[in-house]
């Protein structure tokens, strides 16, 4: 492969370097070690966080995250229960599984130090092509482009590409590999980033403030609007239902239990409700419901939580019990949910409750 640069491509780089210069944003996973590089741990934590996260509500989490783990044999010592408690608001727990088991892998066969080697991170769990450039790109100054959504859309209207799906991908591949700089790497996916998230914005970008207007044939063929081709939508999202039960003893405190270790919500803890089904019909009480013989009395507000590819329709029960001991589960007290690792999902639930007493 011959990253030989053409006049417009090191003409872009130059612009947009020099662009982010002035505008970069202050992000806290940047900080650089020495005037240097940022540090590497910094941004394998971050590049986890914002799988499916935005920057915003990244930024407070990562600050938190790295004041209780600053360090990779801090973080290798802690159990899988306690980062998924960290997670919680963060949603997709698998990524926190991952990280843990990523960041154990790497104390033992790497010593404690995050790979710099594109072949040692990608068969680490939890990151894929995107994630393992991005580090070695951000953090090791190596000449990649990570494709994230902001640079994909920067590089689909610069070379104009119309092109849908598998096609688009290919595409866009090829040109990005264009668009790498050779010894400003670093800098510069972190500043096509920036520059997307500011001028070359998804639905009206800023072409008239564009420092590299001149090369982008989107503009010029005026296909910003059109550029990124949209993915072509598929059926409405799948629903799912289910009923919880807040269970309440005496001192205000709920039953939970644990998930199971596969599927949604890996091993976090819930209030107890039934399997999640697509037809209403077959909802089937849960165990704990059928053996205590509870009678419930029902929340009126519904609830709707939307994953990635359903959406749950939720319907919520409470009733109250004296305190007793059962097996596999545990009273939460209702003061506590806020920082008791419930997932969202779980906490709305909750928060139901908590409005009708
Ligand atoms: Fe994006 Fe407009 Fe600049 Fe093209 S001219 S790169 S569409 S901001």
């Amino acid at each position: 492969m011959s990253l030989k640069k053409n006049t417009k491509e090191t003409y872009i780089i130059r612009k947009i370097l020099k662009w982010y210069k002035h505008n970069a944003r202050n992000l806290p996973w940047r900080k650089k070690i020495d005037q240097k590089l940022p540090n590497p741990y910094h941004i394998f934590i971050s590049e986890f966080m914002l799988q499916q996260t935005t920057v915003n509500a990244v930024i407070p989490r990562f600050n938190e995250f790295i004041n209780i783990w600053p360090t990779i044999e801090k973080l290798s010592k802690i159990k899988e229960s306690r980062i998924l408690r960290f997670w919680s608001g963060l949603g997709y727990y698998a990524r926190a599984k991952n990280l843990l088991k990523s960041i154990n892998l790497i104390a033992k066969k790497h010593n404690y130090i995050i790979p710099n080697e594109y072949s040692d991170l990608i068969i680490l769990p939890g990151v894929g092509d995107y994630t393992a450039k991005a580090i070695i790109g951000i953090a090791y100054n190596k000449p990649v482009l990570p494709i994230d959504a902001n640079i994909e859309r920067i590089v689909t209207r610069i070379y104009g590409i119309i092109k849908l799906e598998k096609e688009k991908k290919t595409q866009i591949n090829k040109f990005a590999k264009k668009l790498i700089s050779l010894n400003n790497s670093s800098n510069f996916i972190q500043a096509l980033m920036d520059y997307g998230s500011a001028v070359c914005l998804p639905k009206v970008p800023i072409c008239n403030k564009c420092i590299v207007q001149n090369y982008c044939v989107a503009f010029k063929k005026n296909l910003t609007k059109k550029i990124p081709v949209k993915k072509i939508k598929k059926n409405l999202k799948l629903k799912k239902y289910t009923r919880a039960y807040l269970i309440v003893n005496e001192f205000n405190e709920i039953l939970v239990r644990r998930r199971p270790a596969k599927g949604m919500l890996q091993s976090m803890i819930e209030v107890p409700n039934d399997l999640w089904v697509e037809n209403k019909k077959k909802l089937i009480r849960d165990n704990i419901i059928k053996s205590f013989s509870l009678k419930l009395s029902k929340i009126k507000e519904k609830h709707i939580y939307s994953f990635t590819h359903f959406d749950l329709y939720i319907e919520a029960y409470f009733t109250k019990i004296k305190k007793i001991k059962i097996k596999n589960y545990k009273w939460l007290s209702l003061n506590r949910i806020n920082n008791s690792g419930l997932p969202t999902v779980m906490r709305k639930i909750v928060k139901m409750f908590i409005k009708l007493v």
